[in-house]
């Protein structure tokens, strides 16, 4: 990534939600630096993020594009225990690995690290998962700030290319298995 959207990456909040309609913070900034994307559409940063990248880029202030979403107050995931199945479906959705529970038992956010992205909404196949605003949450709970979803979600694409490196490791090692003793 160039020194360009390097600097474009470090203004945005990394909570990864894609509303922006790219896969991930990075590549939008990787846009906006190409001179292929707007400043205006990533609706977690809002309008203090756009008035950042246009300092950064030199450039006029515009309002966030509706097309993204809308700017609101931060929220969190909440899981209604009486209705999860333990499908487990919306761990891996989860950017910063937010949500904890196993197969079978009942899932419930940690609300230190959950950004609001929504990304594991949609997967649940019961749709026991709901958005809450963080100021209503008893106790409080800060918000998760930039750098920590950062680095949470570094860890969690790290664990996840490592576990599919070792799925295809399996499958290459069970077909060698299969030629060696099917003519
Ligand atoms: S936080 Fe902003 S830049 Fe990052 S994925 Fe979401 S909308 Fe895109
Ligand atoms: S728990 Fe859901 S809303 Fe919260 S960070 Fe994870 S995927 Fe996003
Ligand atoms: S996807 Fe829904 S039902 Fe499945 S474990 Fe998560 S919250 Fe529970």
């Amino acid at each position: 990534m160039s020194a360009r959207a390097d600097a474009i990456h470090a203004l945005l909040p990394q909570t990864q939600c894609t509303r922006c309609g790219f896969q991930g913070c990075r590549p939008y900034a990787e846009a906006i630096a190409a001179g292929t994307s707007s400043i205006n559409r990533c609706p977690p940063g809002g309008q203090t993020t756009i008035r950042q990248l246009a300092s950064l880029l030199q450039t006029d202030e515009v309002a966030l594009d509706p097309e993204c979403g809308r700017e609101g107050p931060a929220m969190v995931a909440y899981i209604d225990a009486d209705r999860c199945i333990g499908c487990a479906r919306c761990l891996p959705p989860c950017p910063v690995d937010a949500i904890v529970g196993a197969q079978r038992q009942m899932h419930t956010v940690l609300n230190d690290l959950c950004t609001g992205c929504e990304l594991c909404i949609a997967p649940c196949p019961v749709d026991c998962i709901s958005l809450i605003p963080r100021s209503e949450l008893q106790p409080t709970s800060p918000e998760p700030t930039a750098a920590d979803n950062l680095q949470r979600y570094e860890a969690h694409e790290t664990r996840r290319t490592r576990r599919e490196q070792e799925r295809l490791a399996l499958l290459a090692a069970r077909k060698r298995r299969i030629d060696a003793v099917v003519p």
